[in-house]
């Protein structure tokens, strides 16, 4: 039954995956099992990227004001103009206890009010403060679609991304009394915010699956191997090189275990970690019932973050230099109806297939951003 329902959704045609606030918007109806999840994820037929494009604008200066006024028993007519208020400043700060891009498309901060007679100076616009997660990257992107980054939040911090006009001078503050200034413009920008990944590739698997001898033998890192569950306490981190010369980023993820999404065993630090990659590769030991594994980790993951099963994947099957009965490996394939890699990461074989899916993989999911970003462009040129 668990493998019927896994041949439904892995055996489905990949959309390159990736989260984005247009598909976030679009509520998905609660999903209680894992077939009508593997229907859902079946529709599922946008692209998707961590990422989000919004319009900001800062707030107009007030423009100052023209008055006059004549004190009694006076012949001459004096200045009185006040000045006009400063418009609102937008601002985008970091902060623990933000976890998620899921903002509006558009900020607006206020503008300033005019000045007025009897020297009354305008109001202030307000300000707007928009909070993202710490590990956010800002860039602002310009008419052309060109990046520029202006904020690398890797702790809590704020910073002024559109500045409010000052505000204009009323004639009270001219050496002329026939002038007054206007408010100073408002800024408005393209910002593309998107947080940062640990890792191009995330290696999910239950403890002892492999996941840190296949990074140590995809990479040049040299990680901690050990066979005892939560070898793995951080997220270790290698690159692999493809023969074009071209490098991604692989995280070898603490081991997960059947309740993670409720926080057991690393649980939560665990999954935290594995929202930020591009893709995930499920690891499966091949003598440890790969497919009830495979269930159990598409359920947890699901659990914590229905994004994290929405990811590009590869699925992957370990340690085949244990199995002398190689009908086994290709029945499992058959049950679950989708292409499973064969590989042994202590022994190296079947790596050279493994490391040109993931190369397809990265390439398709670079693809559905690049193409996602210039829609998003398109629609938000001011
Ligand atoms: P992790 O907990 O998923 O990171 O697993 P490890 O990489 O630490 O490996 C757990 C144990 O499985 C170690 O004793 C490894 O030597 C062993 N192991 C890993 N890959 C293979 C493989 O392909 N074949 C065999 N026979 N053993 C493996
Ligand atoms: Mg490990």
């Amino acid at each position: 039954m668990a493998l019927r329902v896994f041949r439904r959704f892995f055996g489905s045609k990949f959309f390159p995956l990736i989260s984005s606030s247009d598909s976030e918007s679009e509520i998905e109806p609660p999903v209680t099992n894992l077939e009508q999840l593997s229907e859902n994820v079946l529709k599922l037929d946008k692209p998707f990227v961590d990422h989000i494009t919004i319009k900001v604008q800062s707030g107009r200066g007030g423009d100052g004001c023209y008055a006059l006024y004549k004190p009694r028993g006076s012949r001459g007519k004096f200045p009185c103009g006040g000045n006009g208020g400063r418009g609102g400043d937008v601002y985008i700060e970091s902060l623990r206890d933000i976890k998620t891009l899921r903002l509006p498309k558009e900020f607006r901060a206020e503008d300033g009010q005019n000045g007025q007679g009897a020297d009354c100076h305008g109001k202030k616009g307000e300000c707007v403060t928009i909070k993202v997660p710490i590990g956010t990257l800002v860039k602002e992107v310009n008419p052309l679609g060109q990046h520029r980054t202006i904020g690398n939040f890797d702790k809590p911090d704020k910073i002024l991304v559109a500045k409010g006009g000052l505000g204009g001078k009323g004639n009270k503050d001219f050496p002329s009394v026939t002038e007054k200034e206007s408010g100073g413009q408002c800024q408005k920008k393209v910002l593309s915010l998107e947080l940062k990944l640990i890792a191009d590739v995330g290696l999910v698997g239950f403890p002892n699956a492999g996941k840190t001898s296949l990074l140590a033998s995809l990479t040049r890192a040299c990680p901690k191997i050990a066979s005892y569950p939560f070898t793995t306490l951080h997220p270790y981190v290698g690159n692999l090189e493809f023969i074009d010369g071209s490098r991604i980023s692989i995280a070898d993820m603490p081991g997960l275990i059947e309740g993670a999404s409720e926080n057991k065993g690393l649980g939560h630090e665990f999954l935290k970690h594995i929202q930020r990659t591009k893709m995930l590769i499920y690891v499966l030991d091949i003598t440890q019932d790969p497919g009830n594994t495979l269930v159990t980790l598409y359920s947890e993951l699901k659990l914590y973050d229905e994004k994290l099963v929405k990811k590009p994947c590869l699925i992957i099957l370990n340690k085949v230099d244990l199995v002398d009965n190689k009908d086994e490996l290709t029945a499992f394939e058959q049950q679950l109806g989708r292409k499973v890699t064969k590989v042994s990461a202590k022994y190296g074989t079947g790596l050279g297939e493994l490391v040109s899916e993931i190369n397809d993989k990265i390439l398709a999911y670079q693809e559905a951003v690049k193409e996602l970003n210039g829609n998003i462009l398109r629609q938000t040129q001011l």
